[in-house]
């Protein structure tokens, strides 16, 4: 099975979120269970070239983006430490910049032109490096136009048997524009209806893809199913219910070479289950100076490492904090970057309590690897999480999760209830700030049983979020796909006079 992942972002190469983890890890993963797994990914201008490096130019591929030409380059090399064979898209008008879909200023402006380069790269690259995919697997809605792109080739090209699967990382992203941009793209004006790339009154790439993909997957059981109902499907709900039959929820994994307390370089010392109580006190002491906090080990320490968004509640952990510090012997950091809002709300606690909470605001991730080993809770409130990836480097460091029970939070975390010996962390329902601020004190009084704390913490290492049974079931996936894309070309031929 031969599979062209294409992704606007790739870890360690270009990041945002989990989006960025999943294409770097997937593919090592996809590749050990037997799949010639593949990535096309923009070459950006803040990429570091040093990790890449052997790289050679394979090609070049000719596009044309609303009646004008554009040529791009690619890149051949290895994605960094792996033998996953990447193809890196040069153009320097689309992609030589300090941002994947934003800078300072907002998103870019001409967003729509360069995903579409992208999205219509994802049918040219494999004959510019003489490879031919089964299947194209996009993810998210930068690259959701290329299955209409696929629909939209003539009967008799070889390219149109190539099935896709686009994978739904978070439904909330849609990648919307003005019907202008159905010229710009070219496909038929027959697309654009309500069963296809029109929604509101507006070409909506993420919509297209779900009524034009083969498959369409999404990362975790749960939010699969969530996203079925409003207010998770964000307006797509009839069109997810249309294609519920092709909808898979498949969890993510992480990469457990690079996620290893054991390895992990960032830490002041290594640590695994056996010397978990000693290693993690030395992370925290560590972590303690470099956030700036007094040295009190064994004071909880509860953070967040996330985008700074309306959809992980933090705004809710905000108006609970000031109670949680004034009401309880407790510590708690954060780390993020996002809505300036946020930003300065815990730039403001942080200032009026310096010697129990620290705001760092950026995007860090020694930091980050530092609060997974260091910390005692993270706390993840998400409105909805898709999958959540967090929770599972938190895990694996020997960190509890206190997180909302949605998406891939309720499908990786077992709650803790007295008496459940199997428990990983504290799962709590409800949107309230008060659901919150009592899974929060359940936290403490966790942290107050060694018994029950050491176990919580145990537990969580010992928890298999490795790739491989995801990849088994990707690999499954990419054969139904292929199967069902033969089926309907067979018919359409079949139907031909
Ligand atoms: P999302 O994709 O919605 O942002 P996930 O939990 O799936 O959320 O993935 C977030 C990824 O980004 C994780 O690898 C997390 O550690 C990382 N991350 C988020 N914010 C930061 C930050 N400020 N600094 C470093 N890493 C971050």
């Amino acid at each position: 099975m031969k599979v062209l992942l294409v992704s606007p972002e790739v870890s360690p190469l270009s990041k945002t979120g989990g989006l960025g983890d999943v294409a770097g890890a997937l593919p090592q993963a996809l590749r050990q269970v037997g799949v010639d797994a593949r990535v096309l990914c923009p070459l950006y201008g803040f990429i570091d070239p040093e990790p890449l490096g052997k790289t050679r130019q394979a090609g070049s591929i000719r596009l044309r983006i609303g009646g004008a030409a554009r040529r791009a380059k690619v890149i051949e090399t290895k994605l960094p430490a792996t033998d996953v064979p990447l193809y890196l898209l040069q153009h320097k008008r689309s992609f030589d910049r300090k941002g994947i879909y934003s800078d300072a200023n907002g998103d870019f402006t001409d967003n729509d032109e360069r995903f579409l380069l992208l999205a219509q790269s994802a049918l040219a690259l494999p004959s510019a490096i003489n490879w031919t995919p089964d299947v194209l697997h996009l993810h998210d809605w930068t690259v959701a136009l290329t299955p209409a792109c696929l629909n939209a080739l003539p009967s008799g090209d070889a390219r149109r048997q190539w099935a896709s699967v686009l994978t739904i990382h978070n439904l909330m992203h849609q990648g919307v524009f003005p019907k202008t941009v159905l010229d710009k793209s070219e496909l038929p004006h027959e697309f654009y209806n309500a069963n296809g790339l029109e929604h509101n009154g507006c070409l909506n790439m993420l919509k297209g893809g779900i009524h034009h993909a083969t498959k369409i997957t999404t990362v975790s059981p749960t939010y699969s199913r969530e996203i079925q109902e409003e207010p998770f499907a964000h307006g797509l709900q009839k069109s997810l219910k249309h294609r519920a039959a092709d909808l898979i929820g498949i969890i993510n994994g992480i990469d457990c070479a690079q996620w290893d307390p054991n390895t992990d370089r960032s830490l002041i010392r290594n640590y695994s289950i056996p010397d978990v109580e000693v290693g993690k006190t030395a992370c925290k002491k560590d972590l303690l100076e470099t956030l700036g906090l007094p040295q009190e080990e064994k004071r909880p320490l509860f953070f967040v490492v996330s985008r700074l968004d309306q959809q992980k509640g933090l705004d809710l952990l905000a108006n609970v904090l000031p109670k949680l510090i004034s009401d309880h012997d407790a510590a708690f950091a954060l780390l993020g970057s996002g809505d300036p809002l946020l930003e300065s709300t815990y730039k403001s606690i942080s200032r009026e309590n310096p010697d129990r909470v620290a705001a760092v605001i950026g995007f860090d991730e020694k930091l980050a690897r530092k609060l997974f080993a260091g910390g005692d809770f993270l706390v993840v409130p998400s409105r909805f999480e898709p999958c959540g990836l967090t929770q599972l480097y938190a895990m694996r460091y020997g960190t509890i999760p206190v997180v909302r029970e949605t998406g891939g939070l309720a499908d990786t975390v077992t709650p803790w209830r007295p008496g459940k010996r199997s428990a990983t962390g504290i799962v709590y329902e409800g949107m309230g700030e008060w659901e919150l601020f009592l899974a929060l004190e359940q936290a403490l009084k966790v942290y107050r049983s060694q018994k029950t704390f050491s176990a919580l913490r145990r537990n969580g290492m010992q928890r298999d979020s490795s790739w491989e049974p995801s990849a088994k079931y990707y690999a499954k996936t990419y054969s139904w796909a292929v199967e069902q894309r033969l089926k309907t070309i067979r018919e359409e031929e079949d139907l031909k006079p």
